[in-house]
C-alpha cells in the first residue's frame, strides 16, 4: 500500500458519528505526547496529516484517513489519553469512547500503540491491551523516539518490553521507531499491510 496517498476523511466524537463500518481499518492509539501524531506523519510521509502539538482539554476527535484515494482501507487516529489537566470525568468519557470503538468497530484489523520508548506501558497502555486481548485484536507496539537513546539502551528497552508482554506473544509484536530519524518505518508498513491486505 502507498501510505503517501493518506488523506483526511472525517472526524467523528463517538463510533456513532464514525464513518461506515466496511472494509478495513488499523487504529493508532497511545498517551497524549508519545509521539503518536509524529509517527502518522511520519508513517505517511506527510509534514501535518495527524496534527503535533494539540490543545490540551480540546475536544477530542476520532480522526479517519484514507489510503489510494478509496474510503475502503483506512488509517484512524484516535484521541491521546492520559493528559494530567483534563478533567476525571472527560478522562472517564474518553476511555469509554475508546472502549466503545475498540469493542464494536468490525473493520477494525489491528491497534498500533505508540509509546515512548522511555516510558513504555502505562497503566492505560495496560488497560488497552487487556481490551484488545479480549477481542483478540492484534497490536503493533511502536516504541517511539528511540533516537532519545542510544542504540544499546534502546535495544535493551526493546527487550524489556518483549520480555513483559511474552504471554501475548501470539497477539502483540514489537519494534522500535524514530518519526525523527524515519527509524522503522518500513517495518511498520509491513505490519499495516498484513492487516489492511490480509
Ligand atoms: P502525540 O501527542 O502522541 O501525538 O505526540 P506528538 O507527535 O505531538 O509528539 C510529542 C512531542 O515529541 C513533540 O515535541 C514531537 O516533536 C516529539 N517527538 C515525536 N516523535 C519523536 C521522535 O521520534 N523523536 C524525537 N526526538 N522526538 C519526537
Amino acid at each position: 500500500l502507498n501510505y503517501q496517498t493518506a488523506r483526511f476523511l472525517t472526524s467523528a466524537p463517538t463510533l456513532a458519528g464514525c464513518p461506515p463500518d466496511e472494509g478495513a481499518e488499523v487504529a493508532f492509539a497511545g498517551r497524549s505526547n508519545a509521539g503518536k501524531s509524529s509517527a502518522i506523519n511520519a508513517l505517511t510521509h506527510q509534514r501535518a496529516l495527524a496534527r503535533i502539538s494539540k490543545t490540551p482539554g480540546r475536544t477530542q476527535l476520532i480522526n479517519f484517513f484514507t489510503l489510494e484515494n478509496a474510503s475502503e482501507r483506512r488509517l484512524v487516529d484516535l484521541p491521546g489519553y492520559g493528559y494530567a489537566k483534563v478533567p476525571e470525568s472527560v478522562k472517564l468519557e474518553w476511555q469509554r469512547h475508546l472502549s466503545d470503538y475498540l469493542q464494536r468497530r468490525d473493520s477494525l484489523r489491528g491497534l498500533v500503540l505508540v509509546m515512548d520508548v522511555r516510558h513504555p506501558l502505562t497503566e492505560f497502555d495496560q488497560t488497552l491491551l487487556g481490551w484488545a486481548d479480549d477481542k483478540g485484536m492484534p497490536v503493533h507496539i511502536l516504541l517511539t523516539k528511540a533516537d532519545k537513546l542510544k542504540s544499546g539502551a534502546a535495544k535493551s528497552a526493546l527487550q524489556q518490553v518483549r520480555s513483559r508482554l511474552r504471554e501475548w506473544d501470539d497477539l502483540v509484536s514489537i519494534q522500535l521507531f524514530s518519526a525523527l530519524k524515519k527509524q522503522g518505518v518500513e517495518e511498520a508498513h509491513a505490519r499495516l499491510n498484513q492487516w489492511l491486505l490480509g
